[in-house]
């Protein structure tokens, strides 16, 4: 089966909308979590992805900007954009988003076979746990029930691979900033894999491209995906919004 992995929307339609596009033909649609907070389409985003995600866990920005979870671990930009996303959301998308499940969890879908995964927010140890190094995926791989985990949080595409002593850091290669662009990744039997779509909504590996990945069980592969999107569109809305201006720059940054 085709699986597509999203992960830190963070209400960005315009990037969303050009993601979903450029996927084509999926089987099931897994969510990481961070729908909202930072950008200014939140309604926008969740009733477009709601209806067709197979399987969300929630991001520790959904818990905030639905008032679940404080926001005093937050710097003031995203404080000020959670307040502000909390104003905007519908009854109906805030009861949503503080029902969602914490990771990690597994589809559980037959059509996976041998093939199973698991999905988190940050680690599957910890749904907040940013994983950046090895040092801070070590841990997570040893404690994994399933080769495959998908994690987000970070915004940076790639993750963690380890077979036995042997361990390395999945960084996809492309070759410009402007097109649409593959890379793929096969998984070897006997590998562990913390693998991360990256962020659709707010990149913050240097790539402003909008960031996702396709699992395809059959082919044992994961297809790493930017794509261009209508920047200019989404800035705009930001500044409309009167969201902190610096959430409008730094996605031309991709940081
Ligand atoms: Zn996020």
């Amino acid at each position: 089966m085709r699986a597509l992995i999203l992960s830190d929307i963070h209400a960005n339609l315009e990037a969303l909308t050009a993601v979903l596009e450029a996927a084509g033909e999926w089987d099931a649609l897994w969510n990481l979590g961070d729908m909202v907070g930072y950008g200014a389409s939140p309604n926008q985003v969740l009733d477009l992805i709601r209806p067709i995600s197979t399987l969300t866990v929630r991001g520790n920005h959904d818990r905030a900007c639905s008032g679940i979870s404080s926001t005093v671990q937050f710097n003031p930009t995203a404080r000020a954009a959670a307040n502000w996303t909390f104003e905007q959301l519908t009854r109906e998308n805030i009861e949503w988003l503080r029902d969602l499940p914490k990771g990690p969890l597994q589809p559980n879908d037959p059509r996976l076979g041998e093939a199973q995964v698991s999905l988190a927010h940050g680690s599957p140890l910890n749904e907040d746990q940013y994983i950046l190094s090895m040092r801070d995926a070590w841990a997570p791989l040893q404690g994994m029930i399933t080769a495959i985990t998908f994690v987000g949080h970070t915004h940076i595409q790639g993750g963690f691979s380890q077979k036995e002593h042997e361990w390395h850091e999945v960084r996809p290669r492309y070759r410009g900033r402007n097109d649409p662009e593959t890379w793929t990744l096969p998984i070897p039997t006997g590998t562990r894999n913390l693998i991360n779509p990256g962020s659709v909504g707010q990149p913050r590996d240097y790539d402003w491209r909008a960031a996702f990945a396709v699992y395809d069980s059959e082919a044992c592969q994961i297809i790493y995906h930017r794509v261009p999107y209508d920047l200019t569109g989404t800035q705009g809305r930001i500044l409309m919004a009167r969201l902190p201006e610096r959430l409008a720059a730094r996605l031309r940054e991709g940081r």
